[in-house]
């Protein structure tokens, strides 16, 4: 298993949207479309129950959320195309999008690790829970790529 390195240590970028409306041509010329791995902090205010395509459907709790995901296409393009809501739906996260607010996004261009071992980072990180299990992880074999946490990120410098 590959050394994780100190989240300190990363190359990343840390979009923070709280108290912005969400502009997205503000928003790509903020990241640029290398490939690499992103991570999306959404709050959802209020418990729903959400059918997620054929994964199942869930109760979702009110509270933080972390989405791992990869951008083998360029990162500028994947999370643009998250925050547009379309309603074509493709990924597991694209069936919660509606309900939740994101309010920072962090950029990892070209890491040395994979989304699911960021997933784990950041599972202890922030002391929460894969939830639901499996969640976004239908091509791997890991415990899923959405985690939910009681308060936000710690990494997330403007609470
Ligand atoms: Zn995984």
């Amino acid at each position: 298993m590959n050394q994780f390195p100190a989240i300190s240590e990363l190359d990343d970028h840390i979009i923070n949207l709280k108290k912005k409306t969400i502009n997205i041509a503000t928003l790509a010329s903020e990241m640029d479309n290398r490939v690499g791995l992103y991570i999306l902090a959404l709050h959802l205010s209020k418990e729903h129950s959400l059918t997620i395509g054929k994964f199942g459907r869930f109760q979702f709790p009110p509270g933080y959320y972390q989405y791992i995901g990869s951008a083998g296409k360029g990162i500028r393009f994947r999370v643009i195309r998250h925050l547009e809501r379309r309603s074509v739906r493709h990924w597991h996260l694209d069936y919660l999008m509606p309900f939740v607010s994101v309010f920072s996004i962090r950029v990892f261009y070209e890491p040395p690790f994979t989304e699911c071992s960021l997933a784990a980072q950041t599972e202890i990180a922030d002391s929460g829970i894969r939830f639901p299990p499996r969640f976004g992880a239908s091509d791997c074999r890991c415990s899923g790529h959405l985690i939910r946490h009681d308060s936000p990120p710690v990494w997330d410098k403007h609470p």
